[in-house]
This record gives C-alpha cells, structure tokens and sequence, in this order.
C-alpha cells in the first residue's frame, strides 16, 4: 500500500487523497448501483469517512431512498460524470470511494460481493470471493473489516 491513496474523476476537477487504508474493497450489485455505474455493480473502496479529503473540488451528490428507508448519497463529477463517491445515512461514518476512480486501482483486493440476490446473470462474480445477499449487519461488516485485514479465517 503506498504512502498516500489519491485520485479523482475522468476530467480532473475532483481530487481527493485518503489518509489511510481503506477498510476493505466490495461490489454491490443492488439495482441502484446498478443504474449509477451503467454495469453489474459498483465497485467500492470503503474508507472512515475522516480519512478522506477531498482537495480539489467536490463530488456533486445526489441523494435516494435506499432499501432501509434511509437516504443513500451518490457522488459524481458534474463536468464529466464520473461516479466518485457513495455514502448512507444508516453507515454515515463511512465513504465509499469508486475502485476505478483512483490513480492505481489494481492495489486493492475485493473482500465481498454484496445485494447478489439482485446480481444480474450477465455478471461475472469472484467463486472465492464471500457473498451477501443484501445489506450487509453490523456483523457482516465486522466480519468482512476481519477478512480484510488478516484476522479472520475465510468463510
Ligand atoms: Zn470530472
Ligand atoms: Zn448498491
């Protein structure tokens, strides 16, 4: 993992850097992320939202409904549209960053593929890889920050 995580949207007018590692990589496959991403999923590095600064402008975020009745914030460049970021209400503490959104995307392993009971039979899903059929618990998270970071036998 290098020194400082950064990157930013197609055109360059969102920057951000990340003042730590992430908690780990997932892709939601809900129908929403679906729609923001135009394919099988969004593939999301999951930061503490603290750990994240935006240093050259901002994602343009537009909130919905989510599955919990809570508001979900999907942020993304309004010159260009590239999806950036993801955030809830239900999790405010954490930031989702979009994998291909940063400067080196190939430095981080999927721990997760979450919502596959919406997964599309098109898509290719990682056999090794956990799945969650929805929202992740307070458990699931646990569970899958252990995973990330070595302290937890696979399921
Ligand atoms: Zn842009
Ligand atoms: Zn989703």
């Amino acid at each position: 993992m290098p020194e400082r995580l950064s990157g930013g949207c197609a055109c360059g007018a969102v920057r951000y850097e990340c003042d730590a590692a992430p908690m780990f990589m997932w892709v939601c496959h809900c129908r929403e992320c679906q729609r923001a991403s135009g394919g099988g999923g969004a593939v999301n590095v999951v930061f503490r939202k603290v750990d994240v600064r935006f240093t050259q402008g901002e994602p343009t975020y537009s909130p919905r409904i989510g599955t919990s009745g809570q508001r979900t914030w999907r942020g993304f460049c309004v010159e260009c549209g590239s999806p950036l970021a993801a955030r809830a209400d239900l999790i405010p503490d954490i930031q989702g960053l979009s994998a291909a959104s940063f400067d080196d995307p190939g430095q981080f392993r999927l721990v997760a593929h979450i919502w596959t009971d919406s997964a599309q039979p098109w898509d290719t899903l990682a056999p090794e890889v956990p799945r969650i059929a929805g929202t992740p618990t307070p458990a699931d998270l646990a569970h899958l920050l252990a995973l990330a970071h070595g302290s937890a036998p696979a399921q």
